[in-house]
């Protein structure tokens, strides 16, 4: 069986990479423990994009992208899973580990009536896997200090390679190309 899988997911894998600011982390983790959603800082955004891996960085940026029906098949690990509060009893189970960062699983639950097969529900899986990316790196950002975006990942991906660039800069260069393939 696997029930209850997100909760103690979720602790396992908001352990602390390193300290970060800590008066503005407490302040952060004080926020979300009122609101519930808060928004990484765009520091802290680019200090975890900075460490983490490729792989990682790419899911966060652009989602997890997990193989295909025609990719792998189907193969089901498990029987009569329940999705926590669904309706739909008896599903099979069926889990892919995405192939980007290979930190993150999917965990689909699937039904049959009258030979007709449906996946009636899905939801990430943080415990089936490794816990770390190459580089140390958890997938969820550490505790305290809010959600980051994909958003937010790929202002700050733009910022670490395009840093101490401008408008006026990128202009110039593209206007130098531009005269120099005529
Ligand atoms: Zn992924």
């Amino acid at each position: 069986m696997s029930t209850a899988l997100s909760q103690s997911g979720q602790a396992i894998m908001t352990e602390p990479l390193k300290e970060y600011r800590s008066i503005q982390g407490d302040q952060q983790a004080e926020r979300e423990r009122k609101s519930g959603h808060v928004r990484m800082d765009k520091e802290d955004v680019q200090e975890y994009t900075k460490g983490a891996s490729a792989g990682t960085v790419g899911c966060r940026e652009g989602g997890h992208r997990f193989p295909t029906i025609r990719e792998v098949g189907i193969v089901f690990e498990d029987e009569d899973g329940v999705p926590e509060g669904q309706k739909f009893a008896g599903c099979m189970i069926r889990l892919l580990r995405c192939t980007g960062c290979r930190l993150v699983g999917r965990r689909e639950f699937w039904t049959e009536v009258d030979g007709d097969w449906e996946c009636v529900f899905s939801k990430p899986d943080y415990t089936s896997f490794k816990k770390r990316g190459p580089n140390a790196e958890s997938y969820l950002a550490p505790p305290g200090l809010g959600r980051m975006t994909r958003k937010q990942v790929r202002a700050a991906e733009a910022a670490n390679l395009l840093h101490g660039q401008t408008l006026a800069t990128i202009r110039r260069q593209i206007r130098a190309a531009a005269k120099a393939a005529a």
